[in-house]
């Protein structure tokens, strides 16, 4: 495995901000891995594993130690009892092949996480979630190199810790696994599920799908979210300068009911029923404020189609992460609500 030396990390990232990474390998193995952990062990450096580069945000300075790209390949579909299809797939796969392929043979169980960047490894370290699914969904269970024993665990899903864009991955065991591959489990001959209110409307207005086969249904609600997803430039594409970002910055917050009843009588804002307390949608707060979709400021801003969206039009990380901190401040002196973020700062 070849290990270069002074990369530049932006072009490996959606939001394309970063400095240098002092050492740089693609892994295409679990034996390039554990490379990799060995060259950092023995020069007791730090190590960053990356995946795709949708959901993470290098320092300006770089980084003093080895950037690990998981660059695995591997998809593999098998049938299981009744209805369902295993799918066992290499981390370093793309999520979206992942999800075209899976719909392209009329599996459901992750349509509505069409159009979603990054790894197949990245998406159960913050359980990835979007229109009504996530990972955890349709999660078998994760294959990991554990970072200090250098041995091979696997995680089932009720194992992950999986939380609303959280899991063990993230929290507790933050930094301990390199995901190596990932089991769903999805549905033959199974109509989508429609959980989310914007997305059965949508589908409702192309008509017809109560008429399709169930393949047929799965890969028309595929398109009506990539094509939801572009209307919010939350699908990459180097033509649109909205998506230089990392989707969405901050997590909609979930408070307790009393302290959302305290708001509610102040501010009426939307919300949503969660499992403990209610989910204030971040984008509101954002916006009221006083950070408008296409604010824009010292080379950052906020999407001119999504204000959860922090755009990268030129500027550093530093600016990038001073301009994020004014508008927590912003929204915790207006609302009293600790806005967190969602992505990882390296
Ligand atoms: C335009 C846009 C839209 C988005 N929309 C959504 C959305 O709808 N829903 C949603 O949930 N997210 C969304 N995201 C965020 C992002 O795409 C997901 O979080 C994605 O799963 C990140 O995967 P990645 O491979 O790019 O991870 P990276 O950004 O490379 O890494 C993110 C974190 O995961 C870790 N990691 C990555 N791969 C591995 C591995 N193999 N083993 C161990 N750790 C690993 C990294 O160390 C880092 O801590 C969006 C991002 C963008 C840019």
């Amino acid at each position: 495995m070849l290990i270069r030396e002074s990369v530049s990390l932006a072009p490996y990232t959606t939001i394309g901000l970063g400095g240098p990474a002092r050492y740089f390998c693609d892994c295409a193995s679990a034996e390039d891995v554990r490379d990799a952990l060995e060259f950092v062990r023995r020069r007791s450096l730090p190590l960053h594993v990356l995946g795709g580069g949708s959901n993470v945000i290098f320092r300006d300075a770089g980084l003093p130690g080895l950037v690990a790209h998981i660059a695995t390949r591997g998809m593999a579909f098998e049938a299981s009892s009744g209805a369902g299809m295993v799918v066992n797939v290499a981390a370093g796969e793309s999520w979206d092949a992942l999800v075209a392929e899976s719909v392209a043979r009329g599996l459901s169980g992750i349509e509505c996480l069409s159009g979603i960047p990054g790894t197949v490894g990245g998406a159960p370290i913050q359980n990835v979630g979007a229109y009504g699914q996530e990972t955890a969904d349709t999660l078998v269970d994760v294959e990991c190199l554990d970072r200090q024993r250098l041995e091979h665990v696997t995680f089932d899903r009720v194992n992950c810790g999986f939380g609303y864009r959280m899991s063990r991955f993230k929290e507790v065991d933050r930094d301990r696994y390199v995901v190596l591959g990932v089991r769903l489990r999805l549905w033959r001959n199974t109509r989508p599920a429609l959980r989310y209110a914007e997305l059965a409307a949508a589908v409702t207005r192309r008509s017809g799908i109560e008429a399709l086969e169930a393949p047929a249904a799965v890969a028309l609600v595929r398109d009506v979210v990539l094509e939801l997803r572009r209307g919010k430039s939350m699908v990459l594409d180097p033509a649109d300068p909205n998506t230089r970002s990392v989707g969405s910055f901050f997590m909609n917050p979930i408070i307790s009911v009393e302290a959302f009843a305290e708001l509610k009588r102040r501010w009426d804002p939307p919300s949503f029923p969660a499992e403990r307390g209610v989910k204030v949608p971040a984008a509101w707060l954002v916006e009221q404020a006083g950070y408008r979709k296409g604010y824009e400021r010292n080379g950052v801003g906020v999407s001119t189609r999504h204000a959860l969206a922090l755009v990268n039009r030129g500027g550093t990380t530093a600016e990038l992460l001073a301009f994020a901190e004014e508008i927590e401040q912003a929204v915790l002196a207006k609302f009293g609500v600790r806005l967190e973020r969602e992505a990882v700062v390296v």
